[in-house]
């Protein structure tokens, strides 16, 4: 009978592996778990009091649903000095998920063309196919660039909205200016729409962040703070572009989230004096640690940034490979079939601790190097 109930749209959607490995996850002791897209670090201590202050001062109402106004206005003073656009606007949404959502919904018609590129972050697909629209893949494959030619190739009277990440989940790598440039003018020349997913702009390794953002003042920025200040449980995010959309996403969230969580919004006030770069030169060494420590074993685009690897599977396919990772030395990965119409590669998240790191590292050169009679 449920059958007859649920809406088409949610046949579209596959169940998530990423939750069903993070189920598994909960249930094994003494595990190697590389499978987690998170800072491992803490929020920092005066945010953190900030939002008990918030809650004790009666700051728990709703809040406007475009977020508080001195959120706002830190972050317009941010964006005004490095985006293009005289009338770009911004709202705080329930994390960068949140601001996905709301560009998608306010942009994106059934029957449009969305341009993703492969691989990607698993929510674009998802969001893309709940609208009814679909999804036009460019490939990236084997170096994770962006070849501004492929995606006018890609172009149709169709398409809509091309969304773009960098730094990328699941590859680390960060596009460069080069790349960037190309990609938004195509968008500015071609009228249509481009989402920039910036939400691992603060980890940024070998080169100052990009944007297209820096190029085409039409960007719409989706971006957070789960990333940049270790508070991905907070649900917190903001989305910036031009005011006349960025009001319709207001209309959105108004109807829908109502607002995002009103005293989490005041502590984060306080990230304007917390210093988060200790913990990305941190993550930079990881990265350094890694990619060393798998250098003779795996393939491997070396990341320059966000906090996972993407190497390529040395013997079968990902989701085999994962699998035996997780039964044979209780380590998890997450395999790359999961962000890709291939299943060749698998993701590493290096947020965790150099116990773990190097435990990790180990194990994935034993794999490298015994593969199973299969
Ligand atoms: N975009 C990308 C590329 C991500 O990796 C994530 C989180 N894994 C999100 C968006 C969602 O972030 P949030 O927790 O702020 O909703």
């Amino acid at each position: 009978m449920f059958d007859r109930w649920l809406a088409h749209r949610t046949a579209a959607l596959g169940s998530s592996v990423i939750e069903h490995i993070f189920e598994l996850a909960a249930q094994l002791e003494d595990r190697v778990d590389l499978s987690i897209g998170q800072p491992h670090f803490e929020v920092p201590a005066p945010i953190q009091e900030a939002a008990v202050r918030a809650i004790r001062s009666g700051r728990n109402r709703y809040s406007p649903s475009q977020g508080i106004e001195p959120l706002r206005e830190w972050l317009r003073e941010k964006i005004r000095s490095t985006y293009l656009g005289d009338d770009r606007d911004v709202m705080i949404t329930c994390g960068t998920s949140g601001a996905l959502v709301l560009a998608v919904l306010a942009l994106v018609n059934p029957g449009d063309q969305v341009i993703l590129f492969d691989p990607w972050f698993v929510v674009y697909e998802a969001l893309v196919k709940l609208v009814g629209a679909e999804p036009v893949y460019v490939d990236t494959y084997p170096n994770f660039r962006i070849d501004p030619e492929k995606v006018e190739r890609a172009i149709t009277a169709r398409t809509k909205l091309i969304i773009v990440n960098t730094p990328n989940n699941p590859t680390g790598v960060a596009a460069t200016h080069d790349e960037l440039k190309a990609l938004a003018l195509l968008a500015l020349d071609r009228g249509i729409a481009l989402l920039s997913d910036e939400i691992y702009r603060a980890y940024c390794y070998d080169a100052p962040f990009v944007s297209p953002g820096h190029f085409n003042p039409f960007t719409i920025v989706a971006d957070g703070f789960s990333k940049t200040y270790a508070a991905p449980g907070w649900r917190l995010g903001f989305i910036h572009g031009p005011k006349p959309i960025i009001d319709q996403m207001v209309k959105i969230q108004q109807y829908t989230f109502v607002c995002p969580p009103h005293p989490l919004q005041w502590a984060m006030l306080q990230a304007q004096d917390a210093d988060v770069t200790p913990h990305i030169a941190d993550y930079r060494r990881k990265r350094d640690v890694l990619v060393e420590g798998l250098a003779d074993y795996y393939r491997l685009v070396r990341p320059t940034g966000a906090f996972y690897a993407f190497p390529e599977v040395p013997w079968a396919d990902g989701k085999t490979f994962t699998e035996f990772a997780l039964r044979q030395f209780r380590l998890l990965l997450v395999p790359g079939g999961v962000f890709s119409r291939r299943d060749t590669h698998f993701r590493i998240a290096y947020a965790v601790d150099d116990n773990t790191l190097v435990r990790g590292i180990e194990i994935l050169r034993q794999l490298a190097k015994n593969p199973p009679s299969l």
